[in-house]
């Protein structure tokens, strides 16, 4: 029998330990703000992770939940699995919107995004470590609690193990219908301040210089930074300014969202916000800011990590799609490195951060011997791939 067809038997008579893995971890709620609801989640999946072999360490943080790297197998080149256990959802979304079976669907809170991911890359393991050929690449995986919100204390970490590593796959929940994401927006925001010249609205308003009316100028400048032929998102999310209704205002402050496709956008965009300067000579205007995220851009490598996922996909007899998304991941910091990256490689389903949040049940067996064929033609592969 053909290894690939091993690894999905295998998979699928592990059905039932998935879903079983998948639940428990739903079952511990993991908003990225709570920490010791995070790390109650992050103490059963260590758990689960040395059960099935894994060398766990726990990178502490002092404010939010303590990440976890687990190490598999040995060998003198690593393949890192990448993702996150946090949630956006609060603690008690499990009464709201509870851990069901229905229809062929699994719904509950961070189902999709993504426990059942982690849940995946852990069968993916077992069947290697089982049933699978001798690796010449440790496996390690990196289980991160801050993704939801900019991945603050996690990023310096994610950097150091994907430079170690030879790949990397994320296990964040696939485009509609299976697909992998070959490509991501990069992500950031500006800060605009005004500074004005305050002076009472009825008694001497010609002494004032409004930061608001200032403001209102820069913001149409700004809106009109936006080209969405060229996939460039910017939008002003928030603004503030003013004290009471009788004072000119002289502060104003807003905040921008910023999607690019290529670092050479973010560029021009960054030179865009630096040269903004007043329309008002009485104001000064100041813009603070910058990607958070840098785009996950498909380059050759990332297209070519792409074709052998979709060569196992075939020999597996499915058809695997690529696309891109507007939304970021950890997997935008480790291709913006250089290292081959493929993400989207976790369970199919829908409504991440919405109510309907849920993972079809019986595609995700045969989604971990994806993720097991892939890491096994890449251990046998010895050219490196960033060649
Ligand atoms: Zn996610």
């Amino acid at each position: 029998m053909p290894p690939i067809i091993s690894l999905r038997d295998f998979c699928r008579a592990q059905r039932d330990w998935l879903l079983e893995t998948t639940e428990s971890l739903v079952g511990f709620e993991s908003p990225t703000t709570d920490k010791a609801a995070v790390d109650r989640c992050g103490a059963a999946l260590a758990a689960r992770l040395e059960a099935i072999g894994g060398r766990v360490t726990r990178l502490t943080r002092p404010d939010r939940g303590d990440h976890l790297l687990a190490e598999f197998g040995c060998g003198p080149s690593q393949i890192l699995l990448l993702g996150h256990f946090d949630t956006v959802w609060p603690v008690g979304q499990l009464d709201r919107m509870p851990l069901t079976r229905s229809a062929g669907r699994l719904h509950g809170p961070g189902v999709f995004d993504m426990k059942a991911g982690i849940a995946i890359a852990m069968l993916a393991t077992r069947a290697l470590l089982e049933i699978g050929p001798a690796l010449t690449d440790r496996i390690v995986m990196l289980w991160t609690t801050d993704e939801e919100v900019g991945s603050e204390t996690s990023r310096a970490a994610i950097e150091d193990e994907a430079r170690r590593s030879r790949a990397v796959l994320v296990l964040e929940p696939s485009l509609p219908g299976g697909g992998v994401k070959t490509a991501r927006k990069g992500c950031g925001s500006y800060q605009l301040t005004v500074r004005g010249v305050a002076a009472h609205a009825g008694i001497e308003p010609q002494k004032g210089a409004s930061a608001v009316h200032e403001l209102a100028h820069q913001i149409l400048r700004v809106n009109a930074l936006q080209d969405l032929e060229r996939g460039i998102a910017v939008n002003v999310v928030q603004v503030s300014g003013g004290l009471r209704s009788n004072v000119i205002p002289d502060e104003a402050r807003a905040t921008v969202d910023v999607r690019v496709p290529t670092a050479a956008a973010a560029a021009e965009i960054d030179a865009a916000f630096a040269g903004l300067r007043a329309v008002d000579s009485r104001t000064r205007v100041t813009a603070k800011g910058g990607l958070d995220r840098p785009p996950l851009e498909r380059t050759a490598h990332v297209a070519r990590l792409y074709e052998y996922a979709r060569s196992v996909a075939r020999e597996l007899g499915q058809e695997l799609a690529e696309g891109g998304t507007g939304g970021g991941s950890d997997g935008n910091f480790t291709a913006a490195l250089g290292v081959p990256t493929l993400d989207g490689l976790g369970a199919i389903g829908d409504g991440a951060h919405a109510l309907h949040e849920h993972v079809e049940i019986e595609l995700l067996p045969d989604r971990a011997a994806l993720v097991a064929g892939l890491i096994t033609k890449l251990s046998a592969d010895s050219a490196r791939l960033s060649d």
